[in-house]
């Protein structure tokens, strides 16, 4: 599997780094990445964040489709 050429995406929009500046943040342990977008709403409404953390497939290694 190759990850040089993995980009980091937002854990909210998903958008890659090549489009929206990501900040690195961590949260229960798991590192990951948010853009300035969406930090509002990890400011207002750390919730909806939980719920994408839990979403998160911990058991599968990130295989993402890149098209
Ligand atoms: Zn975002």
């Amino acid at each position: 599997m190759k990850n040089e050429d993995k980009l980091n995406v937002c854990i909210s929009c998903n958008r890659d780094e090549t489009i929206v500046p990501l900040v690195a943040i961590t949260f229960a342990q798991q590192p990951t990445w948010i853009c300035t977008q969406c930090l509002p709403t990890l400011i207002h409404e750390p919730q909806r964040l939980v719920e994408k953390f839990r979403s998160m497939d911990i058991d599968n290694t990130v295989d993402r489709q890149i098209d």
